[in-house]
Formats: C-alpha cells, structure tokens, sequence
C-alpha cells in the first residue's frame, strides 16, 4: 500500500548527510544516496522513474517513502530589468517570496526563511504582517531548486545560472536556524549547487546565539541590518535591539568575522529621511563601527534607499542627503555603497517583499493586473541580459 503523499519525505529538505542516512533506512549505500542528490539538485529531476541510473528496486521504495516538490507558484513577475519575482503558496492563505536579480557578473536569489516576521522592524513591510510561521527546509531550498532549474528550462542552459544566494527576503533566517542550516549545506554541497561559502550571505537583524551559533556550524557570509547608530534609535527601528544592544552586537560581528569566508563583515543600513540619515547619525556609525580598536577595514555599509508603503509613516531619504552620507563615510575609510534599486516596476526589493501576503488573493489580482503571469500560464520569456555573464 502506497504511503499518504503527507507522509512522504520530501528530499528538498534533505542535505547530504541526511540523505545517506534515509537511504540507509532503505538499505541503500552511500554512493546511491549522492546519485540520488545529483539528480534531485544538479538535474533538478523530481521524478523517480527518470532516475535511468538508479535500480528500479530503489526507485520503487523511493515513489513509497518520498517526494521532491517545491511549494506550489501561485504568480510570477517579471521586471524590464531582468528580475523576477515568484509568490509561493505556503497554505493557510500566506505566501512567500523569492527575487531573482541578473547582474552584469552575478545572478542572485533572494530567498524567504519565513511567512511573515516576529522581529518588527519599523520601516519593512513584512514586519508590520507579524509572523506567521517558520518555513521547513524543503521550502527554503525549493525556492532556489525551482528558481534554477526553471531558469535553466526557460533559458535554455545545462550550467548553473544561480551564482550567489541571499536570505534577505521574508523572515529572520536566525529565529529559523534548525531547518536553515540543513537549506544551507546543500546550497554549499559539491554535488548539490556547489555556492562558495562565499557566495551565501545571511542577513541577520543581529540575533547574537545564533551568530555564534553559525559561525561553528555553517560559516557563510554574514550581513547584518543595522539602520541606527545609537541604541535608542535602534531600539525604535529594530526593536530586538532592546535584546541584543549594539555593542552586544558588534562583538558577535568580531567573533563571527574569526570563522566567516571572507573578512568583512556587511551592514545594512536603510536610509530614513529626517530619522537616521543626518551627518550626526554618520559620525555617530564611524565611532561605532571604527571601535574595538579594529580600525575600519573589517566591514563595508551598504545604504539602502527605503521602499515607502503606507502604513511605515516613514520616507526614503533625498538623493543629496544619501551622496552626503555616504561621503562622510568613505572619508572615515569605510567602504560604502549606496544599494542599486532593482525591479521597481514589481516591488521586487529585499527585505521589504510581500506586502500582499495576509491577503493572497488581492495579492494575485494585483500582481495580474501589473506585468504579470500566474503561475499556470508563465511569462514570455524574457532573455537575460546579453550582459549577464555568470561567474563559476
Ligand atoms: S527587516 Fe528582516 S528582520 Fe526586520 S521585520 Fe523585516 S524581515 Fe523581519
């Protein structure tokens, strides 16, 4: 009798070691197992019979015991810039997100850890929706699963075109650190996406165990969002700073920078007009940041123009204000970057994705009747840019 499609396991959320250890349930060798992950994360097959070099035997217990299947798509955006959003169906009338953004010599998935948030943040939007519930690590990989290979399938390539994967879209990736880690190291797995340590970056509100807690488990690269200088400002924009206060803070940043893959750390810093972009607030982050007697050299800022929406009461900072902001800070020696706004014709930036998500349907009608295709009739094509060339 065949096992309830509820019961099944499904593989996306199966990292290497895990996979070896459900084949070894099924009397199955090592070597089997990493077969079986090639065809699920390499080839991006989820039908078992198409398996050719798998036994029939193994693939009979397989179609018993387990699945490969992504969360179901219920719309997709595509941006004149190339970028692509795809809203996932995660039940009980939620959905996540997941972004796609093509650069010159990058292509990046923004992927989603959680429906909703706990944590609050002032100016996000998926903040000010609450939580709802933690994604599995099924859900979290098969976003990059279906995001490369339908990729692959639309653009017609056999390599790799996902080159760097963020977890900066819905969620704190931290307060879902058990089925994180597992999304993580099949990211990482030569024979599943094969990403440089590198070429991951979690993006935390600053959740100190579990940056500790990371760097000895899965050291990838970290960002951090920090948005304010100051703890009574930070308190008001990121409330966990109440919790975790700066300097808390940026100590894990030092310790997590002994095991991290490269030898900086990012902040996150959302420009807010009149709130935290004023030269004071700059000095304020040189003092802080070229403390601990570390000099400047160990992190870069990356100012983010904010993303308004209508219950925030907040507003992106001018375009002069940010140029003076940045400037204060570079002639301190910190290496800044003012963030490139991406699919601004599909609200497609990161951190603030999803606005729609307590109301699926209204969310469906209106990404339909912007450029968009629902999932069952997927958008034309559109080629990616000439420029895009991908980095091994
Ligand atoms: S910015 Fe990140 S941590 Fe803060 S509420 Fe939004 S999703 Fe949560």
């Amino acid at each position: 009798m065949s096992l309830p499609h509820t019961e099944k396991t499904n593989l996306l959320g199966l990292d290497h070691e895990a996979l070896v250890a459900f084949c070894a349930q099924l009397g199955e060798k090592r070597f089997r197992a990493t077969q079986l992950f090639r065809w699920v994360h390499q080839r991006g097959v989820a039908d078992f019979d198409a398996m050719s070099d798998l036994a029939k035997s193994l693939r009979g217990k397989l179609k018993e015991r387990a699945l490969v299947e992504a969360l179901p798509v219920l719309a997709e955006q595509v941006s004149r810039d190339g970028t692509i959003k795809w809203l996932f169906d995660v039940g009980g009338g939620n959905a996540v997100e997941a972004v796609f953004i093509p650069e010159k010599d990058r292509a990046t998935l923004c992927v989603s850890s959680q429906a909703g948030c706990a944590i609050g943040c002032r100016f996000c939007s998926t903040g000010h929706q609450g939580f709802s519930r933690n994604l599995t690590s099924a859900e979290i990989l098969g976003q990059l699963w279906y995001a490369e290979h339908e990729l692959r399938r639309r653009f017609g390539r056999d390599e790799r075109i996902i080159s760097n994967v963020v977890m900066m879209g819905m969620g704190e990736p931290l307060q879902n650190f058990s089925a994180l880690v597992p999304a993580l190291r099949t990211m990482l797995d030569d024979h599943g996406y094969g990403l440089s340590r590198r070429r991951v970056t979690v993006s935390t509100s600053g959740i100190v165990p579990f940056m500790d807690k990371l760097a000895q488990q899965c050291p990838v690269a970290l960002a951090v969002s920090l948005h304010a200088p100051l703890d009574p400002l930070r308190d008001q924009l990121v409330p966990l700073n109440r919790k975790y206060p700066l300097e808390e803070l940026i100590a894990a940043c030092h310790r997590y920078l002994e095991h991290a893959p490269r030898d900086f750390i990012t902040f996150e810093y959302c420009m807010l007009a009149g709130v935290n972009d004023q030269p004071e607030h700059a000095r304020a982050l040189i003092e802080l940041l070229s403390g601990h007697g570390q000099g400047t050299a160990w992190c870069k800022l990356n100012l983010i123009p904010f993303n308004p929406f209508p219950q925030s009461g907040l507003h992106c900072s001018n375009a002069d204000d940010v140029q003076a902001f940045a400037r204060l800070l570079t002639d301190a020696g910190l290496v800044t970057t003012v963030r490139k706004t991406r699919g601004d014709d599909i609200d497609a930036a990161c951190g603030q994705l999803a606005g729609e998500v307590q109301d699926r349907t209204r969310a469906v009608i209106r990404m339909q009747k912007s450029r968009i295709a629902p999932a069952s009739a997927p958008a034309a094509a559109e080629p990616l840019p000439q420029s895009l060339e991908l980095k091994a």
